[in-house]
């Protein structure tokens, strides 16, 4: 209960629903060392990597992609 985040309530600029920036994502953000807000919400996150990785499956290499903890 130390970290001094707090959940953040952001909008998804996929589908413009408000989601939560829960405090264990950003803490996952900070430890990754992402520096800006998540700008979709989990569901349109999923969709967009998922999209990515059928696009690509040709390509080894990739970018680290942000999971969201569960
Ligand atoms: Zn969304």
């Amino acid at each position: 209960m130390a970290s001094g985040f707090e959940p953040k309530i952001l909008i998804c600029t996929e589908c413009n629903e408000e989601f939560v920036f829960t405090v264990a994502a950003q803490e996952y953000f900070a430890e990754r060392g992402y520096t800006e807000d998540p700008k979709r919400c989990k569901t349109c996150h999923t969709k967009y990597k998922k999209a990515n990785r059928e696009q690509r499956h040709h390509q080894s290499v990739e970018q680290p992609h942000f999971e969201y903890p569960e």
